[in-house]
């Protein structure tokens, strides 16, 4: 995904008062900051220069043009001057696309011996952002403010979090989701109201039986599974049961046509992410198991069991993190490592997680599946890189979606883990185990999450206000008393603001 072609408009808000003189001055200031901004290396979006708004009209129609335009992500704010900001009323009431305040200066330092009452004029973004500030915060709008030098790359990293973050937020807006089945029977966070997902976040999700992906796949020509098998062989360490002549081959041609099919379907459809389930497979030979690793690594979002607000977080962590490096991927807390002063989190699924966070080159292998009842699938094995991380998820409260977020930390392996048939992840999780895993379970925070290498709470507490939902963080910091105090606030607070 290229990000580049996401605009995010630079608006400077100013008003007619100061002359002529003074408002070119403004202009070619916020011309100069836009152009730094879409030539950062940092910013990964497009950044437009709009002229100077002035008036209630020109805000009015700059915000309805924001709204309309279909590649507009977002507006940068900026008050170079004083903006009186009952102006902004209008424009702000009818803004439909994320805010992001800046509150800079055009000069970075005073200038102590020329500093008049020129300059002063023209430089008065510390109380002209104030004024804006407080008529955002009185309308109780979501926004994010970001504070200091245009050329600080501190300021730049904070307005890049928030750019990917947009650009996940528009993904959703229109995006399709298909469900292969339904839930996993009788599982409970994997569910939830999905008409109130799409009106909240702009993705719809709808099912689709199993034996239309089946005609699909059975569909698939002998020559395309011949060139995507060849392709399997180049990119991984094939397993010798599964080379050509060996006794496993036609699972791998299985696999390789399962994958073909649903790459089919989820194109014909223009679906931007799928969920399965083991319990619904009947006429497929296989559960989707590299099938599912590689379409996530394609940019699709994925989870299992019919979790489509996972697959869906998945999707748009992936837009957020195009083009940085490392991954993101589906995943699941599987298994404890309580050992004293070494605790540790074994993640991982019973096949499907994304190559993206491979470590190194990937094995192809097949083993059996303890359950679904159907042939042995074939997956991608590997290892996943040391280094920060993150878990998010997305739950359904009955009254709100709650983001939750883990910051943790991937170590590598100290053992070799031989006999294990699937791609796995170890970290600790932050603040220490104990709180973290106490702090993830008191939230309701779903088995299943999003796991990047490249995004960080940042990014996901930017989306979640984008999104207007409940966004709970678990990192360094948290003290699990006021954690469990936070939760129940915020249960006050999401009851009041309706
Ligand atoms: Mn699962």
């Amino acid at each position: 995904m290229d990000l580049k072609k996401l605009e995010v408009w630079f608006v400077t808000g100013s008003q007619h008062l100061y002359g002529e003189e003074t408002l070119k001055q403004v202009a070619e200031h916020s011309q100069t900051i836009a152009k730094a901004l879409n030539e950062a290396k940092q910013i990964p979006v497009t950044v437009v220069f709009k002229p100077t708004v002035k008036s209630s009209e020109e805000i009015y129609q700059t915000c309805q043009e924001a709204n309309t335009k279909p590649n507009c992500i977002g507006i940068i704010a900026w008050m170079h001057t004083f903006s009186p900001a009952k102006m902004w009323i209008g424009g702000l009431r009818i803004l439909q696309k994320p805010l992001l305040h800046l509150h800079t200066q055009f000069n970075r330092d005073i200038p102590w011996s020329s500093i008049d009452m020129d300059f002063m004029n023209l430089n008065q973004s510390a109380h002209g952002d104030r004024e804006f500030g407080f008529m955002v915060s009185r309308m109780r709008l979501n926004r994010k403010v970001v504070t200091g030098h245009w050329q600080d790359p501190n300021v730049l990293e904070r307005i890049n979090a928030w750019t990917r973050a947009a650009a996940g937020w528009h993904d959703w807006q229109g995006a399709k989701f298909a469900r292969f089945g339904d839930n996993m029977r009788y599982v409970a966070v994997t569910e939830g109201d999905k008409v109130e997902a799409e009106l909240k976040f702009g993705y719809s999700v709808n099912t689709y039986g199993i034996g239309d992906l089946v005609d699909v796949v059975k569909s698939v020509s002998d020559a395309e599974v011949d060139t995507l098998v060849k392709e399997y062989g180049e990119k991984y360490n094939l397993a010798e049961n599964l080379k050509k002549g060996s006794a496993q081959h036609n699972s791998l041609r299985d696999a390789a046509r399962i994958e073909l099919g649903l790459r089919h379907f989820l194109e014909a459809g223009s679906f931007k992410g799928f969920t399965d389930t083991f319990e619904d497979l009947h006429g497929m030979v296989q559960l989707p198991g590299i099938a599912a690793q590689r379409l996530m690594g394609s940019g699709y979002g994925f989870a299992g069991e019919g979790d489509w607000k996972t697959s869906a977080l998945v999707r748009a962590m992936k837009v957020m993190g195009s083009g940085l490096p490392g991954g993101n991927s589906f995943m699941e807390d599987y298994t404890y490592h309580f050992e004293p002063n070494n605790n540790l989190v074994l993640g991982s699924h019973m096949l499907e997680i994304c190559e993206s966070i491979a470590d190194g080159t990937a094995n192809c292998e097949i083993h059996p599946l303890g359950i679904g009842g159907k042939a042995d699938p074939v997956r991608l094995v590997f290892n996943s890189a040391a280094g920060p991380a993150i878990n998010a998820s997305i739950v359904d409260m009955g009254n709100r979606f709650r983001m939750l977020v883990n910051e943790v930390v991937a170590v590598k392996p100290k053992e070799s883990l031989p006999k294990l048939p699937v791609a796995r992840v170890l970290w600790k999780p932050y603040p220490d185990m104990a709180t973290g895993c106490s702090a993830w379970i008191y939230a309701g925070g779903a088995h299943h999450t999003g796991y990047s290498q490249n995004l960080t709470s940042e990014h996901m507490r930017d989306f979640a206000d984008m999104a207007g939902i409940e966004f709970a963080l678990i990192g360094k910091n948290t003290d699990i008393h006021q954690f469990r105090n936070e939760l129940r606030w915020n249960e006050a607070y999401y009851q009041l603001n309706k």
